[in-house]
């Protein structure tokens, strides 16, 4: 019996991983070429079945993670407004926030909102109201200089909205540009429409990871890398899995490129 718990848990890990997702991805891309264009005329039909087979477990892959990215989100957004409601999230202002700042070509001298909320597990943005919560513990649980970094790290998602923007317009137009071609291409508007999917979610993953890795940069040069790693370190013994996520890069792979930074003068 445990056997069997420990290889479902196992399975998953597996199915939930980043790379996994990506390749995934991939498969859907390519096999949409193969299955819904003139090509597959030119496949045997015992292998076109096998192919059929690979997309559908291809295209469950790509969505599942995607459904409870949306739903947790959803979930989220609705939970924090039903909590904040009742428990108003407390405004505290961080001694060295203008600093940061500052640091960053900015000027921010609003709070940031401390929040007992269960479901916010980390620091986050709302890039509406612009404003910056932490989860409680957080601010006693780490250092002031780690706050800091943490705090740079959002500030820069506010500094970088718009590029942020920009760039989710260019998945848009570029998703719409590969619509095009594939139209010219496809037989099929079933695979058409889950290789544009495919592709639209590729590039936003791209966007989103990218994002935070700017984000990480500007914070690890206005505060310190040494400040903002030892908080990935926080987060990663905290959280189950290893960061790497549709939004999000690897804690590994944040540190890594954030170790970078130690030889540069800042
Ligand atoms: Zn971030």
């Amino acid at each position: 019996m445990a056997k069997i718990t420990r290889v479902r848990e196992f399975g998953k890990r597996l199915y939930l991983t980043f790379r996994v997702w990506l390749l995934a991805l991939v498969g859907v891309l390519v096999l949409s070429v193969i299955l819904g264009t003139g090509l597959m005329f030119f496949i045997p039909l015992t292998a076109r079945y096998a192919l059929v087979a690979f997309y559908l477990l291809f295209t469950e892959i790509m969505a599942y993670p995607l459904v409870h990215l949306i739903a947790g989100s959803t979930g989220q957004i609705v939970s924090s407004f039903a909590y904040n409601r009742k428990h108003k999230p407390k405004e505290h202002y961080l001694q060295n926030g203008q600093h940061v700042a500052k640091k960053m070509n900015m000027e921010y001298d609003k709070p940031i909102y401390l929040t007992d909320n269960p479901s916010v597990t980390g620091p986050f943005t709302n890039l509406f109201s612009r404003k910056i919560y932490f989860p409680s513990s957080t601010i006693n649980e780490l250092h002031p200089t780690e706050i800091d970094a943490t705090f740079g790290h959002e500030l820069a998602h506010i500094k970088y909205q718009w590029k942020f923007v920009r760039e989710l317009l260019l998945v848009t137009l570029a998703t719409w540009a590969f619509a095009i071609l594939l139209a010219y291409f496809t037989i099929i508007p079933m695979v058409y429409a889950i290789a544009q999917f495919a592709f639209m979610m590729l590039m936003l993953s791209v966007v989103m990871r990218r994002n935070e890795s700017l984000a990480d940069w500007a914070s690890g040069n206005a505060t310190t890398p040494e400040a903002l790693i030892s908080v990935l370190d926080y987060f990663e013994a905290k959280c189950k899995g290893n960061g790497s996520s549709i939004t999000h890069p690897s804690f590994q792979a944040r540190k890594k490129r954030l170790e970078r930074l130690f030889d540069s003068d800042r």
